[in-house]
């Protein structure tokens, strides 16, 4: 299977001043064009040549595995905004992260305290388990919790490449910041 880039649901400036087109292209554009690259060639003649994403992460390690998770995260990161996005979740996803964390303020919080501390590049993730119990996982590098069993709700990218021409250092106002762009339609969907 020959893995694409996908497209964006939004213009590639549509969600300034949160991320600049300028992130857009670097990040869509080339990182995320980059992994897919690499995943095409690195699959080519293996076992996974003809898996579906979700069965390279699950089965794969190394780089064929850093790179298949790679596209899946940031094909799941990009496609959760929308430049009319902020506010809350919505239905049975707000009821639980109301039931887990006391309020969806409160959740945020924790969020981003996690997002925050996570050492060098990774990954913030909301996840689900098997019987619907939410729980917020810090994932390094290519991390994703499908690994774990679980399924992804939400995720925030924080490696550098994701905000460091628009925020520099500044990893918190990233993330205080990305709360604008997120399409709880969408996201709530994924719960
Ligand atoms: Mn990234």
């Amino acid at each position: 299977m020959k893995y694409e880039l996908p497209q964006l649901p939004y213009a590639i400036d549509a969600l300034e001043p949160v991320i600049s087109q300028k992130t857009i292209e670097f990040h869509h554009g080339k990182h995320h064009q980059t992994y897919v690259t690499n995943l095409n060639n690195l699959i080519a003649g293996t076992e996974f040549e003809n898996s579906t994403l979700d069965e390279i992460v699950k089965k794969s390690d190394g780089a064929i595995f850093n790179n298949a998770a790679q596209v899946w995260n940031h094909t799941f990161y990009f496609l959760s905004f929308s430049p009319g996005g902020g506010g809350s979740p919505k239905g049975k996803l707000a009821d639980a992260i109301d039931k887990t964390w006391g309020s969806f303020e409160n959740f945020q919080k924790e969020f981003n305290t996690a997002a925050t501390t996570l050492f060098g590049s990774g990954w913030a993730w909301l996840a689900k388990d098997s019987v619907g119990v939410l729980s917020i996982v810090k994932e390094s590098n290519a991390g994703n919790p499908l690994t774990k069993g679980l399924s992804p709700i939400l995720t925030f990218d924080v490696w550098e490449h994701a905000y460091y021409l628009d925020y520099q250092n500044r990893r918190a106002d990233y993330l205080a910041a990305l709360w604008n762009l997120i399409d709880w339609d969408v996201v709530s969907a994924r719960y």
